[in-house]
C-alpha cells in the first residue's frame, strides 16, 4: 500500500484529478483569483515536507528533526523581505483569510473599530464581513466607492476616519480593477492615528513588478495570498512593520494555527525565487496589457464596465445593464467554456448569489501565453455569448471556437 501510486492504490481521486487536469486545460480560466501553479511549485507542494511537524519558527521549533525545514522557511522570509522590501515577514499563514485574522487578533481587542470597503464594492470577506469572523468580532466601519465613477472616494474614507476614528484601516480589494492610492490611505491613517493594513492578495504579482505602487514602507501590516498574481502555492504571507513581529508571529502561532504546511511553504520559496526573475515583470506586464485588450473589445461592443475600465489584472462587466444576472452570465460563459464568476457590483440591488457583474482576469490566460491578439478573440466570444445567452447554438458554437484556441496554449505538457 505504501509504495503504490495514486493510480493504483485510489483510482477514484485518480480519476478525478484527471479531469481536473482536463477542465484546467480545455477551458478558458478568467477567474481574477487564479493561476497555473508552475511544475517546480506543483512539485515542491507535493514533496515529502508534508510530513514535517515543525511548530514555532526557524531555529526555535517544538520538534526535532527540523534542521531542513528551517533552512526552507528562512529562504521563504529572506525572498519575501528581498522582492516586497519589507522589515519582516511571516510565510506560515494557510490562506489570505489566516493571515488577515491574524493581524487583525494581534493587534485588536474583540469590539475595536476598522474601517474597510465594502464587500460588494470590491473589499473581501475577511476584511469585516458579518458572516466571517473578522465582521463578527469587531465593529465595522465600510467605505464604498463613489457612485458615479466607481472608485475609491479618499475624501470619504478621510471623513469616515475623523468620525469614527478605527484602530485600524484596512486597504485593498478583490474585485476593484482601479489602482489603489496606498499612499493616500497612509496618509489619512497617519493624520487620523490608526494603524494600516494593505491587503495585497490580488495585485501581489503587479507590485513585485512595480506596475502598481506598493504599500509597503506606508503600512504597518501588508498581508497577501500566494495563489494569484503570484502564481504560488494555496497559501498566505504577513509582512510588517519590525515592532509588531512578535505580536504576529504568537498570532500566527500559536495563536491560530498549529503546525506549519512545511510542504506549501517549501513550495512559496520556489514561487518567490520565480518572481525574482526578470521574466517575471514581462509576465506582470502582459497581464494588464491583456486585460486592457479584452475591456477595449468589451466597451467597444456595447457592454458596460464597473468603473469604466481596468488598471490592473482584473474587470467586471455590468451584465444588469443588459437585463441578464451575474448567475445566469456565468454559468452560460462556463457552458461554452469560459470559466469566470459571479460578482456584487458597486451597489448592487441583486443578493450575492445572483448579483449584476461578472468578474474576470488575465492572471491565467497570460500563464499560458496568450497576447492581446489572443485575449481580444477571448473577449469577443465572451460578447458573443452575452448577446444571446439561451442561444444553444451560439454555446456550441464558443466552444468549438475556445478549443481550437487553446490548441495553441498548452499547459503542463
Ligand atoms: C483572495 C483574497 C484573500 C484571501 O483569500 P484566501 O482564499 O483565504 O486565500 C484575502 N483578501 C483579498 C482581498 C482577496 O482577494
Amino acid at each position: 500500500m505504501f509504495k503504490t501510486g495514486l493510480q493504483d492504490c485510489d483510482p477514484d481521486v485518480y480519476n478525478i484529478i484527471e479531469k481536473e487536469i482536463d477542465r484546467q486545460k480545455n477551458n478558458i480560466i478568467l477567474i481574477a483569483s487564479e493561476n497555473y501553479a508552475s511544475k517546480a511549485v506543483l512539485e515542491a507542494s507535493g514533496s515529502v515536507m508534508t510530513n514535517k511537524y515543525a511548530e514555532g519558527y526557524p531555529g526555535a521549533r517544538y520538534y526535532c528533526g527540523c534542521e531542513y525545514v528551517d533552512q526552507v522557511e528562512s529562504i521563504a522570509i529572506d525572498r519575501v523581505k528581498k522582492l516586497f522590501g519589507c522589515e519582516y515577514a511571516n510565510v506560515q499563514p494557510h490562506a489570505g483569510t489566516q493571515a488577515n485574522l491574524a493581524v487583525l487578533f494581534a493587534i485588536l481587542n474583540t469590539g475595536d473599530t476598522i474601517l474597510s470597503m465594502n464587500l460588494s464594492h470590491g473589499g473581501h470577506l475577511s476584511h469585516g464581513n458579518p458572516v466571517n469572523l473578522s465582521g463578527k468580532l469587531f465593529n465595522i466601519v465600510f467605505y464604498s466607492v463613489d457612485k458615479k465613477t466607481e472608485m475609491i472616494d479618499y475624501d470619504e474614507v478621510r471623513r469616515l476616519a475623523i468620525e469614527h476614528k478605527p484602530k485600524l484601516i484596512i486597504t485593498g480589494a478583490s474585485s476593484y480593477p482601479r489602482e489603489i492610492d496606498f499612499s493616500k490611505f497612509g496618509e489619512i491613517a497617519k493624520e487620523t492615528g490608526a494603524l494600516l493594513m494593505a491587503d495585497i492578495a490580488h495585485i501581489g504579482g503587479l507590485i513585485v513588478a512595480k506596475i502598481h505602487n506598493t504599500p509597503v514602507p506606508i503600512s504597518d501590516f501588508v498581508t497577501t495570498t500566494n495563489h494569484k498574481t503570484l502564481r504560488g502555492p494555496r497559501g498566505g504571507i504577513v509582512m510588517c512593520k519590525s515592532k509588531f513581529a512578535k505580536k504576529i508571529d504568537s498570532l500566527v502561532f500559536p495563536g491560530s494555527q498549529g503546525g506549519p504546511f512545511m510542504h506549501i511553504i517549501a513550495a512559496k520559496a520556489v514561487a518567490l525565487k520565480e518572481a525574482m526573475e526578470p521574466d517575471f515583470t514581462d509576465y506582470q506586464k502582459q497581464i494588464v496589457k491583456n486585460s486592457r485588450a479584452m475591456t477595449g473589445v468589451i466597451l467597444e461592443r456595447g457592454f458596460r464596465l464597473v468603473s469604466g475600465g481596468t488598471d490592473n489584472h482584473l474587470f467586471l462587466i455590468d451584465v444588469g445593464q443588459k437585463g441578464l444576472t451575474g448567475d445566469s452570465a456565468a454559468n452560460a460563459l462556463d457552458s461554452a467554456g469560459i470559466t469566470a464568476n459571479k460578482n456584487a457590483i458597486p451597489y448592487d440591488t441583486k443578493s450575492p448569489k445572483i448579483t449584476s457583474g461578472v468578474r474576470f482576469g488575465t492572471p491565467a490566460v497570460t500563464t499560458r501565453g496568450m497576447k492581446e491578439d489572443d485575449v481580444k478573440v477571448v473577449a469577443n466570444l465572451i460578447c458573443d455569448v452575452l448577446s444571446d445567452i439561451e442561444n444553444e447554438k451560439t454555446i456550441a458554437k464558443t466552444k468549438g471556437a475556445v478549443k481550437e484556441l487553446l490548441i495553441g496554449f498548452p499547459i503542463y505538457e
